[in-house]
């Protein structure tokens, strides 16, 4: 199961959003961690295609990887950071601490679904 699964009925749970927030710093903080990819680090995987140009675009996802993951998963923390549930109301009703729409704000929502 991928670690973002959850059924649809925990998505919008306070809990969720702290078990994504760890998902996606879980994957920054690997992603910085892990060795730059060059030809002579782990080697060129092997080749699918006859196409010179599809060879290419192999090389160039493989050389900037690292970086753009690491990138995409700081864009996912920042915003799980802007939008995160408050303490709730007396009858624990939660709102966003960003957008201050009811929780889970349609930001969260799409984060849950899109890291799904
Ligand atoms: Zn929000």
């Amino acid at each position: 199961m991928p670690p973002f699964t959850r059924p649809a009925s925990e998505r919008g749970h306070p809990s969720e959003h702290a078990r994504l927030l760890r998902c996606v710093l879980g994957i920054r903080e690997r992603s910085a961690r892990a060795v730059p990819w060059e030809p002579d680090t782990v080697g060129i995987p092997a080749d699918r295609s006859s196409s010179a140009l599809s060879r290419i675009n192999d090389v160039a996802f493989y050389a900037t990887a690292r970086e753009e993951v690491s990138a995409l998963a700081g864009v996912c923390v920042d915003l799980l950071h802007l939008h995160a549930p408050d303490e709730g109301d007396e009858h624990g009703e939660h709102r966003c601490e960003g957008c201050r729409q009811s929780w889970p704000c349609p930001t969260f929502a799409e984060l849950c679904r899109l890291l799904a």
